[in-house]
């Protein structure tokens, strides 16, 4: 711990591997949560396709399915010197919200539009969902208003899901919002309360403004189940595009992943399903930006001598936007504890040479938070933390093909300007 907290405090990029992982079978049975759940939420989702084609005509759905394509990515792996087999999971362009969010946050409302039109009797059990879209539960849901927080990518899921379902939404932002989020979600008729704080504050002030109406639903990004398990359901998606691509997962071809955490519960929700789906074959590796560790920091302290970043010495300030939370939500830390495999950090300044790399190899354009796990494989091959982490579960280089999966997990709602100044900002740093 020692060293990992000086690593932490002196910002020096590094892999923490977590030394209470555990086996699948001995944790997984112990959580609230089940592989039930999980396919619970993907069978509502399902259920929920013609829904969402009525609901978003202009989106590329696959069958109703909102969910972003699995690439093989073999020019950026030449440029990052990766052996074994490299793909990207794009959720950069996942329809509807433009990032991870968009299965957790519009499960989640979705989930709310479901209880209340069955409370009122709008729909009945086991109806489609598609009747959700009908004018007598548009007129019904205009009378409550759903409000989140978020430094930006879950306000725009939230907001876009909620108000197309015909809800009154606001979304609290932080400081680290940018601009163009902000009107996008204005533009859909969503309120935006801009507040001076961090996401946390800006989490706090949405939950005690929604507490004092009594037609409030808060969507609560620090500590929600049905957002986890929205998110959880990639796993299952992923499990069949990796056998559509011939890719097997097992003790000799070990999978692993490398996911951009904030608060936790997209990476979270994910590396659940994951280790449901592949069992100990799946190796979860989170990934935050310098200055905001707020999952390391969290499973790494596990006395929780530490409520956030700020008691490190660290400003949380990064152009991660997507990552910039200074504590970790308390139940995924809970919840994932022992099936992290450990977490890397990563400067803002790679970040931008990889979102520029990522231009020029593969033609993919994402947003610097989606790429904080880019550092990931090389950690793990070429450190001596990672080369031990493999040692320790008898992973031999030699003997095992690799698949490593970077999660790219926003980009494609940022505006052309915006992105031809990373790309710019990428290209000088890496020719500098
Ligand atoms: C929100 C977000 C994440 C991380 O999700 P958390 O649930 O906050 O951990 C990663 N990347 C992007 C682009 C995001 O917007």
């Amino acid at each position: 711990m020692n060293d990992t907290l000086s690593n932490l405090r002196l910002r020096v990029p590094q892999l923490w591997v977590n030394p209470v992982l555990a086996p699948v079978d001995s944790v997984l049975p112990h959580l609230p949560v089940q592989y039930d759940h999980m396919v619970d939420a993907d069978n509502r989702l399902r259920r929920a396709g013609q829904l969402f084609t009525t609901l978003f005509p202009d989106a590329e759905l696959d069958n109703g399915l909102i969910e972003s394509p699995l690439l093989k990515v073999d020019s950026l792996k030449k440029v990052l010197g990766c052996s074994g087999n490299l793909y990207i999971k794009a959720d950069d362009s996942l329809p509807v919200a433009g990032s991870v969010k968009a299965r957790g946050g519009v499960y989640e409302v979705l989930l709310h539009a479901e209880q209340i039109a069955l409370q009122a009797g709008l729909i009945a059990e086991g109806d489609a969902l598609t009747g959700l879209a009908s004018e007598a539960c548009r007129r019904h849901f205009e009378d409550y208003t759903i409000s989140v927080g978020s430094t930006g990518n879950l306000g725009l899921s939230i907001g876009i899901m909620a108000s197309a379902l015909g809800f009154a939404c606001v979304v609290h932002m932080s400081a680290d919002a940018k601009e163009w989020k902000k009107k996008r979600l204005r533009d859909h008729g969503v309120t935006v309360v801009e507040h001076a704080g961090d996401y946390a504050s800006a989490v706090e002030r949405g939950r005690l403004q929604s507490a004092a109406d009594a037609k409030g639903i808060f969507i609560d990004d620090e500590n929600s189940l049905p957002l986890f398990l929205g998110y959880s359901v990639a796993a299952l998606r992923l499990k069949d595009q990796l056998t559509v691509a011939g890719i097997a997962v097992d003790k000799q071809n070990p999978l692993m992943v490398y996911i951009p955490c904030g608060v936790g519960g997209a990476p979270g929700g994910i590396c659940f399903g994951l280790k449901h789906v592949f069992g100990d074959a799946v190796h979860c590796f989170f990934a935050e930006p310098l200055a905001s560790p707020c999952m390391l920091l969290a499973l790494a302290s596990a006395q929780k001598e530490f409520s956030s970043v700020y008691d490190i010495g660290l400003d949380n300030k990064t152009d991660a936007d997507g990552l910039a939370v200074a504590a970790a939500s308390p139940l995924v830390s809970s919840l994932v504890r022992q099936l992290v495999s450990g977490i890397v950090t990563i400067s803002d300044d790679d970040l931008y040479r990889h979102v520029y790399r990522l231009k020029i190899t593969e033609g993919l354009e994402i947003e610097p938070s989606a790429a904080a796990g880019f550092n990931g494989p090389h950690f793990l091959l070429h450190s001596e933390q990672g080369n031990a982490y493999l040692r320790q579960c008898g992973i031999d280089h030699s003997a095992t093909r690799m698949t490593h999966i970077l999660w790219t997990t926003g980009g494609s709602f940022v505006p052309e300007e915006e992105r031809r100044r990373f790309e710019a900002r990428g290209k000088r740093l890496l020719t500098e």
